[in-house]
């Protein structure tokens, strides 16, 4: 690996959902091993990969609130969640024979460092993953939020959001509508305005703020996380 700074560095935003598999619930170990190979893969080749895992395969505190239980406690099970998901990835890439880091915004000491970014930043330097765990460690936020303000922090170009059952960004759901029509690429203010589902609002606008581009792309198509650390034309970038 290269530590001269010629390295490429990304946020890998990962969805939770993809991790469960078939199942809806918890890790599938086939599925988080698929996404280990294809990681493992691009790191061996020089890139820097940092990975934000979402909690959707576990809670999402919107819906405990719905069901009755106090948000912020269920935010903090969403984000206790998003830990899980990072123990597995890192499981499956050290056994691709990548060194990983897990840094967790809520301090877990057995099983994570705290997040510290300058340490991330040089753990990335030497050519291990770093997967950052539990969120930002505050409730009413999200793992999408979470992956704009760790890109930003440790200086990656692009969040490279891998969708679950999805190939990009769509004028409405595709998996409703079949006429759906499939976006290459927009802007920030689009995706505000037209209330499109990429991310939360507040992930956006951190984008949009500091320049950021975004990639999503769909998660589980053999070679598409190597695809698009190359700048292939895949998926949809939102950007400027
Ligand atoms: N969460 C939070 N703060 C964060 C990140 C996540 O409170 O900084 C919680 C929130 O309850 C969320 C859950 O963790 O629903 C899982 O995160 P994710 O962003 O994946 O939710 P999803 O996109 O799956 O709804």
């Amino acid at each position: 690996h290269r530590e001269d700074g010629s390295a490429k560095r990304f946020l890998l935003k990962l969805s939770g959902e993809a991790f469960a598999g078939g199942g809806g619930l918890g890790v599938d170990p086939d599925v988080v091993h698929a996404i280990a190979r294809e990681i493992a893969a691009v790191v061996r080749d020089g890139t820097q990969i940092a990975v934000v895992i979402g909690g959707g395969n576990f809670f999402r505190g919107a819906e405990l609130q719905q069901r009755g239980m106090d948000r912020a406690r269920s935010d903090y099970m969403g984000m206790l969640g998003t830990v899980m998901n990072c123990l597995a990835l890192q499981d499956f890439l050290e056994k691709e024979g990548i060194d990983t880091r897990v840094q967790t915004a809520i301090t877990m000491g057995q099983v994570a460092e705290p997040y510290i970014p300058l340490r991330a930043i040089r753990h990335l330097e030497k050519g291990r993953v770093v997967i950052f765990g539990a969120g930002m460690g505050m409730p009413y936020f999200s793992t999408d939020t979470t992956a704009a303000q760790r890109a930003l922090e440790i200086h990656a170009e692009a969040i490279l959001m891998g969708k679950n059952g999805v190939d990009g960004v769509y004028d409405s759901d595709p998996k409703v509508n079949p006429d759906a029509v499939k976006f290459d690429a927009l802007e920030y203010g689009e995706v505000i305005s037209r209330d499109l589902r990429v991310a939360d609002a507040t992930a956006i606008t951190l984008c949009r703020d500091n320049e950021l581009p975004i990639l999503v792309f769909e998660l589980l198509t053999e070679g598409n996380i190597a695809r698009a650390v190359k700048g292939e034309k895949i998926g949809t970038l939102v950007s400027g």
